[in-house]
């Protein structure tokens, strides 16, 4: 299953388009998700087309000529001409120019024409939200974690796989600390109507707890 749904294929025809096929898939996703280069690209465009078109967007251009386009983003966190590899940060998505719901549009152009991504769709999901970049960064000067769990190779596989695991570590933990956070929160307030004194105390520290996962792992 793919981890945001795909609104508007490839190639079908829309009103919202005056009848012109669709150039991309869009992607049903809330403003403000992260998105991340599909590969090792150069920014070759940073657009702005205010209301109209794909608002702003960012066009990349792939090892192999291909070029990748993100559509109706909210802010961009690139600059033109910049090198990047896949992975790195875009921007954040958003609903801006042509659109009728936040989205991300995203189409691939090869060859002098559109082309559809939706065989590489599921990549471009995984690689939006939460796919908690700060954490990976503690780890990523060093790659101390990587080396000690694989050995001193560290392949880019090995690498990624790493980060898989612990991206769905901290998913978990975001996860596990809201849970603890309202159930003990609440078992704590109780406790403290019950006569605690501590109930109140321990109900911040939860919640503080919770703030502060929330921050250093994002993921919301
Ligand atoms: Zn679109």
């Amino acid at each position: 299953m793919l981890k945001f749904r795909i609104s508007s294929k490839f190639g079908i025809m829309e009103e919202i388009r005056d009848g012109k096929p669709h150039t991309g898939i869009d992607f049903a996703m809330p403003e403000g998700t992260d998105l991340r280069a599909i590969g090792d690209a150069v920014v070759e465009r940073v657009v702005n087309y205010g209301s109209e078109n794909i608002g702003k967007g960012v066009i990349l251009k792939l090892e192999d000529g291909t070029r990748a386009i993100y559509g109706h983003m909210d802010s961009i966190s690139v600059k033109e001409g910049a090198v990047i590899k896949a992975g790195d940060l875009l921007g954040a998505s958003g609903n801006t120019g042509h659109s009728s719901g936040a989205h991300l549009h995203f189409g691939l152009w090869k060859d002098g024409e559109y082309i559809d991504p939706t065989p590489i769709a599921e990549q471009v999901a995984d690689l939006s939200g939460s796919l908690a970049p700060k954490a990976l960064s503690i780890f990523e000067p060093t790659g101390a974690i990587t080396q000690w769990l694989f050995g001193k190779t560290v392949t880019k596989t090995t690498k990624e796989t790493a980060y898989g695991i612990l991206e769905g570590l901290c998913e978990v933990l975001v996860e596990l600390s809201g849970a603890i956070a309202l159930v003990g929160g609440g078992i704590c307030l109780l406790l403290h109507v019950g006569g605690w004194k501590g109930g109140i105390r321990w109900m911040g520290i939860l919640t503080v707890a919770r703030i502060l996962i929330l921050m250093t792992l994002g993921g919301v």
